[in-house]
């Protein structure tokens, strides 16, 4: 039997614009980082997680109208106002493409986790088993110049996602290292910049993992779902998932949402 799964839910609720409307009485008072990964699909991929042009358009437009979009690390200044930043994992070309005329129109940030060795489609094999890519997929990653010239630019902000998006909870010691700071320094010195973010592949998070980050980097996030708390760690920062319609994504985003999510995993857990 498939068990009922949270998303399923939000789709179900998000999918009345009369609910959503409902909840803009409950409006979050709790920051939030979206996370995506590639925007409009990829050709030649059975890639399933993933938003259209036009959803991505409308989910910037529609959180950016109703909260402020910063830089992922203001979200650690206090402050009065409800915020939200925005994050890409992997660094699909897409991003680059698509998704960036559509965050600058809006004016908002963006921070892009970029493994090196994914930089103009190098490790196929890794993609193809991954997405589900036929051998014909090209052009599925961002490029070096695509990579240097978000590095340059004022909006976006490059960081690391390991050198080979490994899964941090199954490697070595010395791997460990090799991931972490091999990633960061590899990035750092193609492109001339500092690195000082990082994106756990697979939101895999050990102790030791998160030590070796903290030491290298001033902010982490993961894929764990929820909304900040008032004094979010700074290397455990939770994210939504932003590949839903904007009305369901909103929705989450609330304190009634927060309040339904609980229900949710307590049913959950009874089942
Ligand atoms: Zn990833």
């Amino acid at each position: 039997m498939n068990r009922l799964h949270p998303s399923d839910a939000w789709r179900w609720l998000g999918s009345t614009t009369e609910l959503a409307g409902l909840t803009r009485r409950f409006a979050g008072r709790r920051d939030f980082v979206l996370l995506f990964h590639s925007i409009g699909g990829i050709r030649g991929a059975n890639y399933k997680p993933n938003v259209t042009v036009e959803q991505f358009d409308e989910i910037v437009g529609t959180l950016s109208e109703r909260y402020q979009a910063v830089d992922l690390p203001e979200l650690l200044v206090p402050s009065q106002d409800t915020r939200f930043a925005v994050t890409f994992d992997d660094g699909f070309r897409s991003v680059y493409t698509s998704a960036f005329r559509i965050l600058r129109a809006y004016e908002v940030p963006a921070t892009v986790y970029i493994c090196p060795e994914f930089i103009g489609d190098q490790n196929c094999e890794l993609l193809r088993s991954r997405h589900g890519l036929r051998e014909s997929a090209t052009d599925v990653m961002m490029t070096e110049e695509q990579v240097q010239q978000t590095v340059e630019s004022e909006l976006f902000t490059v960081g690391n996602h390991t050198a080979t998006h490994a899964d941090l909870a199954d490697v070595d010691a010395e791997r460990l290292i090799q991931e972490i700071v091999g990633g960061k320094q590899q990035l750092e010195s193609d492109f001339d910049t500092e690195i000082e973010r990082f994106s756990y592949p697979y939101g895999s998070m050990t102790e030791e993992a998160v030590d070796i980050v903290s030491q290298h980097h001033s902010i982490a996030v993961c894929s764990r779902r929820g909304l900040l708390t008032a004094s979010p760690n700074r290397f455990r920062i939770p994210r939504l998932d932003g590949n839903r319609q904007a009305s369901s994504l909103y929705l989450e985003t609330t304190d009634y949402g927060e309040i339904v999510r609980s229900i949710g995993r307590r049913l959950l857990n009874r089942l």
